[in-house]
């Protein structure tokens, strides 16, 4: 016979949207299984940039001091995109933010020991590490739960009353639901790879660097260095790489001249790069009965100001409450899939408020005649001497959740924080 666990919600995938999820479920006394097919949480790369929006929520959790204690991050204060060679826009956070968060940059890592340490202390949390989620079960249309890979005897069924999809833009859960979904292929790939930070940047400063339709994103990362991503054409890698590496120093050398000494010194094979394939993901519907999906697997977005794990954050912490509360009820299932259709009812519209900045961003990327260059160039202008257009910009994408200034008081154990 099958080996199986029973629990009230089984989450695959342990990012985090899945950890913040277990989490907040397990603080709210509920039973959750979380099937993480990684055995440790080292990301390379991925989801550094934290918008503030997820910032206050860590902070309110008292999971920013936990972090703090791990490692001295700092705040990203300044964004600035300089296009031909002259600077075009400058932000300065601390003027826009109505909230006093700022985006942090922090190595998934860490977030995710964090989020997984926490649940871990409520008795309701379980994380099933090093195991992989290879099919759905379902009962007369509905989904029950999940076969996770492995084991002699076929490997271990987890049953739940609610099962979620929290496994990432390559989801399986999605690929396996039948949920109609469509994948866009964005114009560009970016590679990424890091270099010592410049002595002569403070690293508060996000920077943008274009050229043409050439550009390079520049994030201070951890220990002392700086993360770098250039474009590259859709799928364009293998063309790229016929190149040599003498080209890619050359174009991010042209690009940030400030980079050339470290690129000459420390690119020294594609190894050390790491390619970002770019595409958005949109599900019409996140769910069917007993099954949702949260994070990138509902939602994957373009990486334009870093808004991945901010959304699969927020989509915790707004799915949480509605089914911890429906899972206390008698109509468990009713009450559940009316759950998860008004979880997507309050999060769609400001997920499609991040792609619809990101895509804007996308095409200003794209260009490369020399009036569509001015035309950017003269956007770019008009919104950095317009403070009322920086405010409109970014406090659609960095400031969603409504009001509250910092260090405003802890979410009470079982209300709705959204
Ligand atoms: C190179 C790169 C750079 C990025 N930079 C940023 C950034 O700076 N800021 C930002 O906000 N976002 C960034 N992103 C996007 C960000 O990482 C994601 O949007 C975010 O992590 C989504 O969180 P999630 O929990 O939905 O999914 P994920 O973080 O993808 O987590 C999914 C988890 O599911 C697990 N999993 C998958 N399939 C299974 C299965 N069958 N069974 C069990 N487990 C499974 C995976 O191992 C993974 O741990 C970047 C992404 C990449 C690839």
């Amino acid at each position: 016979m099958t080996p199986h666990i029973d629990t009230q919600v089984c989450v695959v995938g342990g990012g985090p949207g899945g950890l913040m999820l277990g989490l907040e479920l397990a603080r709210r006394g509920c039973d959750v299984v979380v099937v993480e097919q990684s055995t440790k949480f080292t990301r390379h790369f991925r989801g550094e940039s934290v918008s503030p929006d997820s910032v206050r929520l860590l902070d309110q959790r008292g999971l920013l001091e936990e972090i703090s204690a791990r490692l001295d991050f700092e705040e990203t204060r300044r964004f600035e995109i300089s296009d031909g060679g002259r600077r075009v826009l400058e932000v300065d956070f601390r003027d826009l933010s109505p909230t006093g968060y700022l985006p942090i940059e922090l190595p998934q890592q860490i977030l995710l020991d964090v989020l997984a340490e926490a649940a871990a202390r409520h008795p309701g949390f379980t994380l099933l590490r090093g195991s992989s989620a290879t099919g759905l079960v379902e009962e007369g249309g509905r989904v029950v739960g999940v076969r996770c890979g492995g084991g002699q005897d076929g490997g271990t069924q987890i049953r739940a009353a609610l099962t979620v999809g929290a496994d990432g833009r390559f989801s399986r859960v999605l690929r396996q639901s039948g949920l109609a979904h469509k994948k866009t292929p964005l114009n560009r790939d970016v590679l990424w790879c890091t270099l010592p930070f410049p002595d002569t940047w403070d690293r508060s400063t996000v920077r943008v660097r274009i050229d043409g339709d050439q550009h390079a994103l520049c994030l201070p990362t951890h220990p002392g260095l700086v993360r770098v991503g250039l474009n590259i054409p859709k799928g364009g890698l293998k063309e790229f790489r016929g190149l040599g590496i003498n080209a890619l120093r050359s174009r991010l050398s042209s690009l940030v001249p400030e980079l050339a000494p470290a690129a000459a010194e420390h690119i020294t094979g594609w190894n050390s790069m790491m390619l970002l394939d770019i595409f958005t993901t949109s599900v019409p519907q996140w769910s069917r009965p007993g099954l949702v999906l949260i994070g990138d697997a509902a939602h994957t977005l373009s990486p334009v100001l870093g808004q991945g794990v901010n959304h699969a954050v927020i989509d915790a912490v707004t799915l949480a409450p509605l089914v911890a509360r429906a899972l206390r009820s008698s109509d468990r299932s009713g009450l559940l899939d009316a759950a998860t259709q008004r979880f997507q009812h309050l999060r769609s519209p400001h997920v499609e408020q991040a792609r619809k900045v990101q895509l804007a961003q996308e095409r200003a990327f794209s260009v490369s005649s020399a009036p569509a260059v001015r035309v950017r160039q003269g956007l770019y202008t008009l919104i950095d001497s317009n403070d009322w257009l920086k405010r409109r910009v970014w406090r659609r994408v960095y400031y969603t959740l409504p009001a509250g200034r910092r260090h405003d008081s802890p979410i009470p154990r079982h209300s709705t924080p959204l």
